[in-house]
């Protein structure tokens, strides 16, 4: 045998992620000018970083000659007090998909399966087939987590169970009493994994008080991210919030220094500047009214969004939609395709600046002009 032929056959059957274009390659493939391409496909922060944890940063450039605090002892403590829990229930991770796939690397493999709604994070399905687990995709309702039809799909093999609130790329936000209810009902030898990675983009009456839960259910895993709403997404900082059993055997078979100093510095800084967060917050409120109104006018079907990103349906069939995106490549705006999501009608939009924002719509008003 040769030796990649001893790779099992669920990891050559995968298909690699797709991220969002950069816009180094659009630049590259299209020759158009970089100043002049806007990117809104990866659902990053339009203000960029909060200034604290850029200048706590750059101080701290000088030490990068030294390996990283591998416990993340500040970060954690921060962490601890912010949200009210224990060190010992935190797991610091490189981005929030690192601590995912902690979780997911301790109880799933061959023989096993993992629940998750159609349309859900893509990551999902991707470590479930990484590790040779079955991967049970639950119809969406509405788009959205159908969280009862999810319950009953879970099989005697599951471990775990996987629910994104707000789910990208859909927008849609669960029911926080329809939420509990589900994690009530999940058997406690079942994690629940409760991927919040929006979560500061919520007004106060739509967050589900998820770490609140962590005390009555041993089984409940919360993921949390710095490369959203904290503007971090390039230094790789995520964490998960759970029981410390489980934090415990996370912490074993993670990378001893799986997050980086500046990661550990900006993230800590950038946990304090709660003005970086109110604002990021307020033009992400802003920029979404802005984009439905010009959808509105625009005549363009969407799907309401909780988070800061809105997914729009592009009329006629497939292969428009696929045009659609070219024509907006070409006009210098990068957005998310999401034919990987059972979804190849729609387009997915990152709410950007005010006039990222009106560069978009009158980019898509010449898309649908063009195919009219
Ligand atoms: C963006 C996103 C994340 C964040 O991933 P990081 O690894 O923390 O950058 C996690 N979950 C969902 C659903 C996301 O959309």
């Amino acid at each position: 045998m040769k030796l990649f032929e001893f790779a099992p056959q669920y990891i050559r059957a995968i298909h690699p992620y797709q991220p969002g274009k950069p816009i180094s390659e659009l630049v590259r493939d299209l020759g158009l000018e970089k100043n002049s391409v806007i990117k809104l496909a990866s659902n990053e922060n339009p203000l960029g970083t909060s200034p604290l944890a850029l200048e706590a940063m750059s101080t701290a450039l000088n030490e990068i000659a030294r390996y990283p605090d591998g416990s993340g002892y500040e970060l954690k403590n921060a962490l601890a007090e912010h949200y009210a829990v224990s060190v010992d229930q935190i797991v610091l991770g490189n981005g929030s998909n690192d601590v995912l796939e902690l979780a997911a690397r301790i109880f799933l493999k061959p023989g096993t399966a993992a629940v998750y709604s159609q349309h859900a994070f893509a990551i999902y399905p991707l470590l479930a087939q990484a590790l040779g687990a079955q991967g049970i995709s639950v119809p969406a309702r509405r788009y959205g987590h159908d969280l009862v039809a999810m319950l009953n799909a879970i099989t005697p093999e599951t471990r775990v169970v996987f629910i994104a609130n707000p789910n990208n790329p859909t927008g849609t936000l669960c029911d926080p009493s329809d939420l509990q209810r589900f994690v009530e009902r999940v058997p406690q030898n079942i994690l629940v994994i409760l991927d919040e990675a929006y979560d500061e983009y919520l007004p106060e009456a739509n967050k589900a008080n998820s770490i609140a839960w962590l005390k009555k259910f041993p089984n409940l895993l919360i993921t949390r991210t710095f490369s959203k709403a904290y503007g971090l997404a390039g230094i790789r900082v995520g964490f998960a919030l759970t029981h410390p059993e489980l934090a415990d055997l996370m912490n074993r078979i993670r990378q001893p220094f799986n997050v980086n100093s500046l990661g550990l510095i900006g993230a800590l800084a950038a946990l304090k500047d709660t003005e970086f967060v109110r604002r990021a917050y307020e033009l992400n409120r802003a920029g979404m009214t802005e984009i439905i109104n010009g959808l509105r006018q625009l005549g363009v079907e969407f799907i309401p969004s909780y988070g800061n990103f809105i997914t729009l349906r592009i009329r006629g069939d497939e292969i428009n939609t696929a045009k659609a995106y070219q024509n907006l490549l070409k006009q210098g705006v990068i957005v998310r395709p999401l034919g990987v999501y059972e979804m190849p009608h729609h387009l997915r939009v990152t709410i950007g600046l005010k006039p990222e924002n009106q560069r978009f719509l009158i980019a898509l008003e010449q898309v649908i002009a063009d195919s009219a």
